[in-house]
């Protein structure tokens, strides 16, 4: 059993334990509170906090390194966000795992082999190891950490000795876009990811254009919803999500039935997808300079109110996106969890703008 303890200075421990182990809830911890004191168990770690008059006492509990540090993680960054009152706290850990370590859930990939799908898809297959979390239909994408060109070694993101991300020098931090895992063998150590390469490239399509057999690059998470158990299945994806689409047709069940439309650049684009019997694959073709039909598409289908309990599941370009999202929720408001819509990119910005805009729309909301 490895152990971490830490004694942090806090003005008004009970509050920041409350909404810490609220949080914790959310993540689907199991808590148990009483006064003064709180346990948190989740994922092969535990975290004892016990706070009064001097503050707050943390103790962190588990059987591997990597589970040690992803709760040390989890309770001094929530502790700094949920003290919010601008004070700089002091955490320093003590114990097992003491010191600065990678991210707990970043790994190294090491570029395998290229290979060109279509002219503008590059599937590049990685190493790495100890992949099993991320070996998962709940999840599917990743945030890679890409190097800038020239510089194959830089400033990884580190947790440093509080427990905490090291900011590290801008010029020297990798970029960060999400992409999806198309495959993975997590017993193998192997994954494969779909690039699109497109005009105005940036870190990421510029990335897989200059991709060698022994590069390397760092991966965290994995993210966001999958695919769900339904009677029919409707997907609708531009190239971005593409690789999404062909991950999920190929792991639904035989007898799955639906309709996947994928609009891309031209028939040189299209590629030979696994998918069910019943499950129709339609391509749409939008020629450069032309606008995304995808959403006309959409408001083509037909939803008969007494069929089977359909999923819908579509990511593209931000107008796109924006369109099908206001028809889903017109049509099919009473099932709101029975459908993801998510906008992968938006046309003109960069990954950080648009991640920036994306937020500042979710909290006006
Ligand atoms: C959850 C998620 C999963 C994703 N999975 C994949 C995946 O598996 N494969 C994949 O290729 N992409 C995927 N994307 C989309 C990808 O993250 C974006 O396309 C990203 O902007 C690419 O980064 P970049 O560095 O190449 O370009 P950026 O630096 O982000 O942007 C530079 C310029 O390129 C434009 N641009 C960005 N993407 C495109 C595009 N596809 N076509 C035309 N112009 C573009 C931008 O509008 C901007 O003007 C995913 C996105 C999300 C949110």
């Amino acid at each position: 059993m490895f152990v971490t303890r830490a004694q942090i200075a806090l003005p008004d421990p009970a509050s920041v334990v409350t909404a810490l182990c609220a949080h914790m809830i959310e993540h689907e911890a199991t808590v148990e509170a009483g006064p003064g004191a709180a346990r948190i168990t989740l994922e092969g770690a535990m975290a004892t906090l016990t706070y009064g008059a001097a503050g707050l006492s943390a103790v962190v509990e588990a059987g591997e390194l990597v589970a040690l540090r992803a709760m040390r993680f989890a309770i001094a960054s929530h502790v700094v966000e949920f003290a919010s009152d601008g004070q700089q706290l002091r955490i320093r850990w003590e114990g097992d795992g003491a010191g600065p370590s990678l991210m707990p859930d970043f790994r190294f990939l090491t570029v395998t082999a290229v290979e060109r799908l279509t002219p503008h898809m590059r599937r590049i297959h990685f190493s790495g190891e100890d992949l099993g979390r991320y070996d998962s239909l709940e999840a599917l994408h990743v945030r890679l950490f890409l190097p800038p060109a020239g510089l194959p070694e830089p400033a990884w993101p580190m947790l440093g000795e509080d427990g905490l991300p090291v900011v590290q020098p801008a010029e020297k931090r990798p970029a960060i876009r999400k992409y999806t895992i198309r495959s993975i063998d997590a017993a193998a150590g192997t994954l494969a990811i779909d690039f699109v390469l497109h005009d105005d490239a940036g870190p990421g399509s510029a990335f897989a254009n200059r991709a060698q057999p022994g590069n390397r690059i760092g991966m965290a998470g994995p993210g966001g919803r999958g695919l769900r158990t339904a009677g029919r299945y409707v997907f609708l994806a531009d190239a971005t999500g593409l690789p999404a689409v062909g991950r999920m047709l190929a792991a639904l069940p035989a007898d799955a039935t639906g309709l996947a439309i994928v609009e891309v650049d031209g028939a040189a684009e299209e590629q030979a997808l696994a998918a069910p019997a019943g499950l129709t694959l339609r391509w749409l073709h939008r020629s450069k300079g032309t606008p995304s039909r995808l959403a006309e598409a959409f408001e083509a289908l037909e939803w008969p109110a007494d069929g089977p309990d359909v999923y819908l599941w579509a990511a593209m370009e931000h107008a796109s996106f924006l369109r099908i999202r206001a028809g889903a929720r017109e049509r099919l408001r009473r099932d709101l969890d029975r459908h993801l819509i998510v906008s992968y990119w938006r046309d003109g910005m960069a990954e950080e703008q648009h991640m920036a805009e994306k937020k500042a729309a979710a909290k006006a909301a």
